[in-house]
């Protein structure tokens, strides 16, 4: 029975918020929503299985302690100064917001977030397939946050499981537009995680050639990529990876629904059909090979980037059942 997890505390920010930035800060709760009304789930989330779905939710924020198992004290630090804060979400206002403000409304929901996506990758250990309505801030590096990413969540569950002796080979899977610097940050060094990232190789992040030279498999794509290119790249290079370094024991998909047309910082063309193609393909090879598979929505800029996130879990599901 796959794995849904949400929790009311993964709602960042405050109205208003959107005129700062485009990303819908309340995105996980509108997808939620959505699917408590699918499922006949309880609307404030909670812990229970229903009609072939198991809800969950994690107990608490990750801490500066945790938190270090990716991310130095000196970093997590800086975050008390709101500047600091103002230049990872790019919101430059909040460089002269008081930084109590920030916390609840930022940097605690991330810190929800990230409890969230470990969960979310226990869960997918669990049941074999788990979807978490927020996470996939791969852009946060050990020392610096960037691209609305504070905390490498991605990172900071591949450790924990790691350093707990529950996961020791994981396939990472970035599609969201841009590409997933702070992950090969992390694991710069560290060949054993295996990364694969299609994403426009003409946005943000700009200069990083080491980043992209970490990657296991590279598609930069030119910007207003469509559908059919991006689809026909991925139908013939995920069953490669995959196939290549199987056995694993987790498949960490980051699916930012950024590469839709009409996202404003994605710069890719596909259609909402050609996203949920794009799920659907990731997900049933993962499965098709038995590999447990955590899903991360991430990046996603447009009015209806929570219902792409509510369709792929729709057919998941659907597809799970049979
Ligand atoms: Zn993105």
């Amino acid at each position: 029975m796959p794995s849904l997890i949400y929790s009311p505390h993964f709602a960042m920010g405050f109205p208003g918020l959107r005129f700062l930035h485009p990303f819908d800060s309340y995105r996980a709760r509108r997808a939620y929503h959505e699917l408590a009304k699918l499922y006949g789930l309880p609307r404030d989330g909670g812990s229970m299985d229903v009609d072939g779905l198991s809800l969950r939710g994690p107990e608490g924020p990750v801490s500066d302690p945790q938190l270090q198992l990716v991310h130095s004290a000196e970093y997590l630090q800086t975050l008390r100064r709101s500047w600091v804060v103002a230049m990872a979400i790019e919101v430059w206002p909040f460089a002269f917001t008081p930084n109590a403000f920030l916390r609840w409304c930022l940097v605690t929901p991330m810190r929800w977030a990230v409890a969230g996506t470990l969960l979310t990758a226990r869960e997918a250990l669990r049941t074999g397939l788990a979807f978490s309505l927020t996470g996939g801030f791969h852009h946060a590096k050990p020392n610096r946050g960037e691209g609305f990413c504070l905390f490498n969540d991605i990172a900071y569950a591949i450790m924990a499981l790691r350093q707990e002796g529950l996961a020791q080979r994981v396939l990472y899977i970035d599609l969201d537009a841009h590409q997933g610097n702070g992950v090969c940050a992390v694991f710069l060094h560290d060949p054993s995680v295996k990364l694969f990232d299609i994403y426009n190789g003409d946005t943000y992040p700009f200069d990083e050639e080491w980043a992209r030279q970490r990657l296991d498999v590279s598609c930069p794509l030119e910007c207003g990529s469509d559908g059919p290119l991006y689809l026909g790249i991925l139908e013939r290079e995920l069953p490669i990876f995959l196939d290549c370094h199987s056995p694993a024991d987790l498949v960490i998909y980051n699916a930012g629904n950024d590469v839709v047309c009409g996202d404003r910082l994605g710069g890719l063309n596909l259609s909402p059909d050609d996203v949920l193609r794009r799920d659907t393909l990731v997900v049933s090879q993962v499965r098709q090979r038995g590999l447990p598979l955590a899903f991360l929505p991430s990046g996603g800029y447009t009015r209806d980037s929570y219902l792409l996130i509510t369709r792929t879990v729709q057919a998941a599901l659907a597809a799970e059942k049979g």
